[in-house]
């Protein structure tokens, strides 16, 4: 069974305390707090060895308490806790100590990449060898999203291009020596790479999980990525991201779950539930198939295809620039207007003082049906069937498989712009919005589900056990 416990990131201390005091009767019947975790939080415990300056904190000692009785006795907890007392060390130590005891497995998924990697970096080492000096061990990991990743056979797939892919000499070096560290790399993950991969780089080298081929493509031997998976399986501790516990991560044998950070994951799971359309994100799109500023794409790397199939392409890439130029354009005058005065729009109140502290953002709510005139979805069916057609004629597993996902982008695509200008589900919003002008400005049309707790409690339960897609790594 799946345990849960969900650790809060902000608020007062008042909470841990009454919530302790709530609990403690019933859970004290059922389980001991062990001598070796009031032994840790000592002031000349194994944590004030491994850790310079550390003092003992009654409110750090006594979440820790809670949360190991949670795992212990299977029950969710939810602390709520102010800064300063240590929560991370409060959660950790438990649930390592406990992992590490029972052989159990705890995931814990946090919102930020920051967090995640303070963990890893700096938390988790200190539990490793708070554990060491009572003769226990830890093994922990770190997960996170697919484009996070380096894929061994994109990479090569690049050094065999060559100039056909890149502008610069630089991003050709670069390409050598990614290619030279993956021989005695140990991991795919960005973070990790000993050299500075600029976006244009690492765009065409990452990990993209429409592109893996598995154990079908030519580089599943040397996969590191696979190696990183191999590495969180075999952990008793691993360090997610939450869009990952949506997205269909796979670790069985998971015995707990602790999300930090928790505050944030219902826009995680509307994030995921909904969709975004950017004007950037069809433009890269159309790029991705052929650019007319740069004349690359998969239409030109696709040398097999008959000239009249490239042409065709052309002619639907131009059709489809102007369409979605067209349609955000109709977005900007919704924007700007006064929504009162303005037929099916309405404000939206920003989701939290955070949001709004981050810029200038406008948003406004679409309520009315075909509000916008769509001339996009069809260019976008039509590109979608155009690269289908060059489905037949691929040569290699890599290519079909690119063309694959060419073709299912620009479907989804059409398919979710038909959706969001139809506004026909009364359980969803509808809205549009001009991102800060300090990052360009951006033009997105969303969608999102208004009621989530019913997909949140189902990923909660069973979204760690899902079992990998057969053409991923595992
Ligand atoms: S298995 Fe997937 S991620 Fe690994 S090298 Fe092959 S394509 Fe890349």
């Amino acid at each position: 069974m799946l345990r849960i416990s969900h650790v809060y990131g902000d608020h007062n201390t008042f909470a841990v305390r009454k919530m302790i005091q709530h609990t403690s009767t019933e859970e004290e019947r059922t389980t001991a707090i062990p001598s070796t975790l009031l032994r840790i939080f000592a002031s000349d415990g194994p944590l004030a060895k491994a850790l310079p300056g550390y003092a003992p904190r009654q409110q750090q000692l006594e979440m820790a308490v809670a949360v190991w009785r949670a795992l212990d006795v299977q029950q969710p907890l939810i602390v709520e806790a102010g800064t300063g007392i240590g929560k991370s060390l409060a959660y950790l130590i438990p649930s390592a100590l406990w992992a590490s005891q029972y052989r159990k497995k705890v995931i814990v998924a946090t919102y930020t990449r920051t967090l995640q990697e303070q963990l890893i970096a700096k938390d988790l080492p200190i539990v490793s060898d708070v554990l060491r000096r009572l003769g226990l061990t830890i093994q922990y990991a770190l997960l996170m999203g697919a484009e996070n990743y380096l894929c061994v056979q994109r990479l090569t797939h690049c050094v065999n291009q060559g100039k056909a892919l890149f502008d610069t000499d630089g991003e050709e070096q670069i390409l050598g020596k990614l290619h030279a560290w993956t021989r005695t790399a140990m991991t795919g993950l960005r973070s990790r790479i000993p050299l500075r991969v600029p976006e244009s780089v690492w765009g065409r080298v990452c990990r993209d999980a429409d592109l893996c081929l598995g154990r079908r493509g030519p580089a599943w031997q040397t996969c590191l990525y696979r190696k990183d998976i191999t590495h969180a399986r075999q952990a008793n501790l691993v360090v997610v991201n939450q869009h990952l516990l949506f997205a269909g991560l796979s670790l069985p044998g998971v015995d707990a779950l602790i999300i930090d950070e928790a505050h944030n994951l219902e826009g995680v799971a509307a994030q995921f539930l909904g969709f975004s359309l950017t004007d950037r994100s069809v433009r890269r799109l159309l790029d991705d198939t052929l650019s007319p500023q740069t004349g690359r794409g998969l239409a030109v790397r696709l040398a097999q295809q008959p000239e009249r199939w490239r042409k065709d392409v052309g002619v639907a890439v131009q059709k489809a620039d102007a369409a979605a130029k067209d349609l955000f354009e109709q977005i900007r005058p919704l924007l700007d207007g006064e929504p009162e005065r303005t037929a099916g729009v309405s404000t939206i109140l920003p989701r939290s003082e955070q949001a709004d502290a981050t810029g200038d953002t406008v948003r406004r709510r679409i309520q009315q049906p075909h509000l916008l005139r769509d001339l996009l979805s069809e260019s976008l069916g039509r590109l979608a069937e155009l690269l289908e057609e060059a489905l037949a004629r691929s040569e290699t597993a890599e290519q079909e498989a690119e063309i694959r996902a060419h073709v299912a982008r620009h479907a989804q695509a059409a398919r979710q712009l038909k959706e969001f200008l139809a506004c026909g589900r009364p359980d969803y919003a509808y809205w549009i919005e001009q991102g800060p002008a300090s990052r360009g400005s951006l033009l997105s049309l969303h969608m999102a589900p208004l009621e989530i707790s019913e997909p949140v409690t189902e990923v909660l339960q069973n979204g760690l056990t899902r079992v990998y897609d057969s053409r991923r790594p595992g």
